[in-house]
């Protein structure tokens, strides 16, 4: 969860107070809601119990961050009976899906906003704005000429290319919270990466559901590889890294991009949800197993230094020992940098949330740990490896003590580890080159001298 907050700094004008959850998807329509308010003349300022107006941008993917962001709503709902709070506005995924129960159970809200009606924002932070609240056009997309204030470190920015997906993965609500793909253009694209550029941003980071299926909404041919062709000829712009790809889309032109174009990062986000047969054909993901490891084999052998993060779901419906034992197997022998394994949440109104063999939490529970006990020993025999070697880094802070904290290009920015870097020449943005000294569980420690 991020806070960020606005401050008209006039007595007329309302001060705004910004909760983002979710996913970097959903920080980047933070971004632009922010851009939009302080277009309209109101400025960051100090905390939430502060505020005038309080935005909360919600998230409803997995019943946890339902939870969560129900939890964020009531928390600051309390701040109106007690506070100077006068008007409280949700956004996001959780107002899209569930707008009528969220007004029905919170009468605090005044403002609802789904996902695609984001530029309402302004009329919705008014004091005496109404309590209408605001039906989303799930699939709708922001173009460059939307204002952004980021959050990130100014020399790091997400890039969203496309909004929706056209996958229908039986686990996954995202399709009905945000609508079918809608891919942004190549030029409106890059122009947003020559505005951030100017900014100062060094390092883009390319997001959507399927960054793999960008433009396969336009004519069913991929046009990622263009895409990132335009975007690395943006001056100023040193690293592009991609997440959030779909193992059945790669391609042999997008393998070998990755291996010549220097600012595209030797590191790639593949979410593979599970590797046996019969589980991904209950997930509906259209791929197999086999051509999985051949698409990972491909990646090693042809990207040298290549580092890949994945995610798994374990402990969805039906999913028996053996089939969860081929998972195991497959992540002790294929050594992933990165990984994260989810224990399958049932989701109302989707296919598997909606079949009879769901299993126990316990179940889930315990085999979520197994998996991160099996990562945690593939994580140190990586690690073992790399120790000594030299990394190009990219310092994103230093701290009140003098120590730099950045990334190699293996790291995703608030998703991977970081690196911590001791010696001289450290300034946020800068790019290092360093020794690896030490290895941490999931962080570095390098000496840039
Ligand atoms: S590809 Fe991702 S966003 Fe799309 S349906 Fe599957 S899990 Fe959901």
């Amino acid at each position: 969860m991020s806070l960020i907050q606005i401050d008209s700094n006039a007595g007329e004008r309302p001060r705004v107070g910004f909760v983002t959850l979710g996913c970097p998807k959903n920080l980047v329509d933070s971004e632009r809601m922010l851009g939009l308010l302080s277009g309209a003349g109101l400025l960051s300022t100090g905390d939430l119990a502060g505020a005038d107006v309080a935005v909360i941008n919600t998230c409803a993917f997995i019943e946890a961050s339902r939870q969560e962001s129900i939890q964020a709503i009531l928390e600051v709902a309390e701040l109106k009976k007690t506070g100077r709070l006068k008007r409280l506005v949700v956004t996001g995924c959780l107002a899209q899906k569930f707008g009528d129960e969220l007004r029905r159970e919170i009468p605090e809200i005044d403002a609802l906003l789904g996902t695609g009606v984001e530029e309402e924002i302004v009329e919705a932070c008014k004091l005496e704005g109404g309590s209408e609240g605001q039906v989303g056009k799930a699939g709708s997309l922001w173009g460059a000429e939307v204002p952004r204030a980021l959050s990130t470190p100014r020399h790091t920015a997400y890039l969203q290319i496309a909004d929706g997906c056209n996958h229908g993965c039986t686990f996954c609500i995202i399709p009905k919270l945000r609508g079918r793909q809608n891919s942004r253009t190549i030029e409106d694209l890059v122009e947003e990466t020559r505005r951030l550029a100017a900014q100062g941003t060094r390092e883009l980071s390319i997001i959507s559901q399927d960054t793999t299926a960008y433009g396969t909404d336009w004519d069913g041919r991929q046009h990622l590889p263009d895409l990132l062709r335009a975007l690395a000829k943006v001056e100023g712009i040193e690293w592009i890294r991609l997440l959030y790809t779909h193992p059945s889309r790669f391609t042999g032109e997008l393998v070998e991009l990755l291996r010549t174009e220097p600012k595209l990062c030797k590191y790639v986000d593949m979410p593979l949800q599970h590797i046996d047969d019969q589980v991904l054909t209950r997930m509906r993901r259209r791929v197999t197993g086999r051509q999985t490891r051949n698409l990972i084999r491909a990646l090693r052998a042809r990207v040298p230094d290549m580092s890949i993060r994945t995610t798994f779901i374990v402990g969805s419906p039906g999913e028996t020992e053996n089939e969860f034992r081929t998972l195991k197997d497959f992540v002790k022998e294929t050594e992933f940098e990165h990984l994260g394994v989810f224990s399958y949440s049932q989701e109302e109104g989707t296919p598997l949330g909606d079949s009879e063999a769901q299993l126990k939490e316990g179940v889930k529970e315990t085999r979520r740990r197994e998996v991160m006990t099996l990562q945690r020993r593939v994580s140190k025999r990586i690690h073992a490896r790399r120790l000594g070697q030299r990394a190009r880094v990219l310092v994103d802070q230093v701290t009140g003590k003098g120590e730099g904290i950045g990334r190699t290009m293996h790291q995703a920015l608030e998703i991977d580890g970081v690196t911590y870097i001791r010696g001289t020449g450290l300034e946020p943005g800068r790019f290092l080159d360093v020794t690896l000294t030490e290895a941490r569980a999931y962080d570095w420690v390098a000496d840039a001298n």
